[in-house]
């Protein structure tokens, strides 16, 4: 028994060690990529749902890896953020998509609002409001054209966190809290926190049953009354875009309008919404 316990025990180490020995590849792999920009960005559309035009584009991440192709950011962003990566990298997403906003609006598309997905591990570097409105200066976009996608982590409900907030909202930034009404959501820091957007999770939107709809609707009546901009991601049906606009939702984004689009189908839609 005592052996086989042995055995038992050696396995469990190499599968140990082969996950290490991967996670350090992977993680050689990311800086690779990062010199070599292997990254682009895809463009998702938000759209007002009373008029159904275009509002917004989230910009999401993607690695197009030499030999394994595209890969999606939940495969890379927890080791980015583990890291220490994700410094750079939500750099370059920032830089890449306020200077791709830029030159949209220098184009004559319509004027949309591009929001860009921030790790809270950025957002607690001492650096990082510099760093955003540097990135405004150096691209030429208005602050009120970038809103910035914050997803609640422990920490948010800092005194450090509401000052960050406080000061990206006064350089005109948009704030999102992504995600709401998963993780360590709280109902008080809709209104403590200067918070222009809160985006409804999903989750609650697909499964969307008696409690979830009662959830959504919550969630949008307290948003409402609190002035702030409710949007509901990952919209898939008819049918769940009926009852948000039933609820007065503000904007939605999700697979029902459009899956997430590259540069060129971005542009490409933009003209079309042009030539409406
Ligand atoms: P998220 O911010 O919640 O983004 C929404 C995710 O839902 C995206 O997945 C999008 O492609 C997907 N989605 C959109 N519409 C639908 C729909 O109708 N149904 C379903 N089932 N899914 C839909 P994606 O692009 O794989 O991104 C996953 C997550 O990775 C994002 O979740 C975000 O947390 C993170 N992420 C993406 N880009 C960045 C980035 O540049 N920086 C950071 N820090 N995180 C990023
Ligand atoms: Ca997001
Ligand atoms: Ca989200
Ligand atoms: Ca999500």
């Amino acid at each position: 028994a005592k052996e086989n316990g042995n055995r038992t025990f050696q396995f469990f180490t190499q599968e140990i060690n082969h996950s290490l020995v991967e996670k350090k590849t992977l993680e050689t792999e990311l800086r690779k990529a990062l010199l070599s920009n292997q990254f682009v960005l895809h463009y998702q559309p938000q759209i007002d749902m009373a008029t159904g035009h275009i509002t917004g584009l989230e910009a999401l991440i993607r690695w197009v890896h030499p030999t394994k192709g595209m890969i999606p950011p939940a495969q890379f962003i927890p080791l980015a953020e583990e890291s220490g990566l994700i410094i750079p990298l939500g750099q370059w997403v920032l830089e890449t998509a306020c200077t791709q906003a830029k030159k949209w609006l220098d184009d004559g598309l319509p004027p949309i609002q591009i929001s860009v997905n921030v790790s809270p591990y950025q957002f607690k570097q001492t650096a990082f409001v510099s760093m955003v409105t540097e990135t405004l200066v150096q691209s030429g976009l208005p602050a009120h054209h970038l809103n910035l996608e914050i997803t609640e982590s422990m920490t948010f409900d800092t005194q450090h966190c509401q000052t960050i907030l406080q000061q990206l909202r006064e350089i005109g930034i948009n704030v999102s809290i992504d995600d709401f009404g998963t993780g360590y959501s709280s109902l008080s820091y809709l209104s403590k926190l200067p918070l222009t957007h809160v985006k409804i999770d999903g989750a609650f939107i697909q499964g969307l049953d008696k409690r979830n709809g009662a959830i959504v609707k919550t969630i949008i009546t307290l948003a409402k009354n609190l002035d702030l901009n409710v949007i509901a991601e990952g919209v898939e049906t008819e049918e769940q875009a009926r009852f948000l606009q039933s609820l007065h939702c503000d904007e939605a984004q999700g697979y029902l309008y459009s899956k997430p689009l590259n540069q060129e189908q971005t542009e490409e839609l933009l003209q079309q919404a042009n030539n409406q």
